[in-house]
């Protein structure tokens, strides 16, 4: 299975494609699952004076601006279901500093999955670190995106194994991100680097079931690297490790 499970559209604010735009760009690289992950904190705001608001005047209308998202993504969904499987999906930010945080009683139990990112940023942690917690809540799958899990693990006391194995029973999946862009200034995840070239990192993640999948992070179709997505997954799968919502 070829995926691609992290990209972003206009709902972004760093984002500038339509969703069709990057359903066509996914349609046209061969991609078997495409997922469009926007920022929680930019979709349905629309305005950068609340994203960059922690007030919590929008609050009543937020999960009505995430059903919109939603909604569109549903449309994509179906319009392309001939030619490609689309997730509909959300990047939630679990920092409460700085940017427009999600807030708690959120309903995100009828995405197809959600990406945390931040999770190993300690302050202003909104959720403690606590990926285990905030899966129960979400009622949708989870992913871990761009984080080095091996060095959070540790960080917080936990073998790696262990807290991998935990995340393979709870039904959690790790993001390799295979970002290589303008948006990110040609910045790749050294943790993502690391792990291919590990034959020590591949087997402690065999053993303990988790699903991995893969992501590009897309902003921008003209920046895509479809190639490198393939060669990721491809590497994988070879590697005897299952892709998220692989069968
Ligand atoms: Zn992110
Ligand atoms: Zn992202």
């Amino acid at each position: 299975m070829i995926q691609d499970l992290h990209s972003h559209t206009y709902y972004s604010f760093c984002g500038k494609d339509t969703p069709e735009t990057l359903a066509e760009a996914a349609i046209d690289a061969d991609i078997d699952l495409f997922g469009i992950t926007d920022h929680n904190y930019g979709v349905g705001c629309g305005r950068t004076d609340v994203f960059h608001s922690t007030t919590v005047e929008i609050l009543s209308d937020y999960q009505r601006m995430l059903q919109r998202y939603f909604d569109h993504l549903t449309l994509i969904k179906d319009k392309y279901a001939p030619s490609i499987q689309i997730l509909r999906g959300i990047e939630v930010s679990v920092l409460n500093k700085g940017r427009f945080p999600l807030p708690p009683q959120t309903d995100l139990s009828y995405f197809d999955y959600c990406l945390v990112e931040h999770l190993d940023h300690p302050e202003g942690n909104v959720i403690n670190s606590d990926i285990f917690t905030f899966a129960k809540k979400a009622r949708c799958p989870v992913g871990v995106a761009h984080t080095d899990l091996f060095m959070f693990s540790r960080n917080i006391g936990i073998d790696p194994l262990v807290y991998f194995t935990r995340m393979a029973e709870e039904g959690i999946f790790w993001e390799m991100n295979v970002n290589l862009d303008t948006i990110h200034n040609g910045h790749q995840h050294e943790y993502m680097l690391r792990f291919f070239e590990s034959p020590k990192e591949q087997d402690i993640i065999r053993k303990s079931g988790v699903r991995v999948s893969v992501g590009f992070d897309g902003h921008r179709i003209e920046d895509y690297k479809p190639e490198r997505i393939r060669n990721y997954c491809n590497r994988i799968s070879e590697m005897g490790i299952k892709l998220a919502f692989e069968p």
